[in-house]
């Protein structure tokens, strides 16, 4: 886990409303006079948080209220200035303490205005708490980059009001936009003048598909929106045949995925929480990391999932067996996949990830030194102890 965790990270799909840190939940809540929290000690509220996000699987749907309820309480007290500035400082942190060097951290403007703030003064608060969070961490010896991705509401009619306003933002700290939320009823298609607007500008989204719902869904966000990514994307298992003899057959969408590269936001601990795949060994990562696609390792909602980068690389060296060169090549994917320019993604592969992993690696060459000093020292202490 020392390893994991040690090792360069570069994560794409994670929630800043849902990545709070318990404590602060209940500080802040305590501040604006947010009395609604199902637990007032930090501990119980951690616990709370995991079980209600697991309870639409345990339940077969019937806990999606549950699941959403856990928004409304992050949301809830993440209303001013403050709140919002110190949410993100302490998400940077949090992941750059986590081996995280850079991060995509995404969230929905729309959904902090109850206290009157505007979309731009959410924006700003957000930024300038990264801003703060990277030299936190750098000050404690950890080097994080933190870019925002704004996320618009799928069933909300705002879309392209945010889209212009992920643009307006662009080189200000904002990298992208995103459409989040139940897939069910809301197809991509609904906000395709967001989609159509930012292509015209030259800009980068992602769009959440293929998680609950179904290959019209990923297909969609492909081929009508012009999505650059998608968002866990792991219904695509539907358009692959495993025959018995191991032999694959991919059907035309999964095979224009993989043939374009397309990068998959994949979140493991998150989809087993929703029921979208059954268990980690289950999961369609291992099948689509064989195959080759482009897939990335993602949270998700760290608070909700009880999860971390280095927790999700964790689950899948336990369930395939995964080693350090795995984790290189998922995380050298996320950099290709990420929405900063390519210079400085290349620059954070060769000078940064790869140069990492060499030291993780290099690590047994020196094993065997390590371990004669470790009992040379031994021995010189209980021969010498009390002489000097
Ligand atoms: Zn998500």
């Amino acid at each position: 886990m020392d390893h994991i965790r040690r090792a360069p990270k570069a994560v794409l799909h994670d929630h800043l409303d849902g990545g709070l840190r318990p404590a602060t939940i209940v500080e802040l809540a305590d501040a604006v006079g947010y009395g609604d929290l199902p637990e007032t000690d930090p501990a119980q509220l951690a616990i709370w948080f995991r079980e209600a996000a697991d309870s639409p699987a345990l339940e077969g749907g019937a806990g999606l209220e549950r699941y959403l309820e856990t928004f409304a309480h992050t949301c809830a007290v993440m209303q001013t200035r403050d709140a919002l500035f110190r949410v993100a400082a302490e998400c940077a942190e949090d992941l750059a303490a986590d081996g995280v060097v850079y991060a995509e951290v995404r969230y929905a403007p729309e959904q902090h205005l109850e206290a009157g703030l505007t979309l731009e003064e959410v924006v700003e608060a957000v930024n300038e708490g990264f801003r703060e969070g990277e030299r936190r961490a750098l000050a404690a010896g950890h080097r994080i980059r933190v870019g925002a991705l704004l996320t618009a509401m799928r069933h909300a009619a705002r879309s392209l009001e945010i889209a212009e306003l992920a643009n307006r933002y662009r080189d200000l700290g904002v990298v992208g936009f995103d459409i989040a939320g139940a897939e069910a009823g809301f197809p991509p298609t609904r906000h395709l003048d967001a989609f159509e607007y930012l292509k015209r500008e030259n800009n980068h989204f992602t769009i959440h598909a293929g998680e609950a719902f179904g290959l019209p869904s990923i297909w969609q966000a492909l081929q009508w929106c012009g999505a650059d990514r998608l968002g866990h994307g792991v219904r695509l298992i539907d358009d692959i045949q495993v025959a018995h003899d191991g032999s694959v057959k991919l059907g035309r969408l999964a095979a224009y995925v993989r043939d374009k590269r397309v990068p998959l936001e994949m979140c493991p601990t998150s989809n087993l929480q929703t029921g979208a795949a059954p268990s980690y060994a289950e999961h369609p990562i291992g099948l689509l990391r064989r195959l080759h696609f482009r897939v990335t390792v993602n949270t998700d909602n760290r608070l909700m999932g009880g999860t971390s980068m280095s927790q999700e690389f964790a689950h899948l060296v336990n369930a395939f067996g995964y080693t350090l060169d795995d984790m290189q090549w998922f995380t050298v994917n996320a950099m290709k996949s990420a929405f900063i320019p390519f210079d400085e993604r290349l620059a954070m592969i060769n000078d940064v990830i790869k140069p990492g992993y060499a030291e993780l690696k290099s690590e047994w060459l020196f094993r065997q030194a390590a371990a004669e000093t470790a009992v040379a020292s031994e021995s010189t202490r209980d021969q010498g102890v009390g002489q000097g």
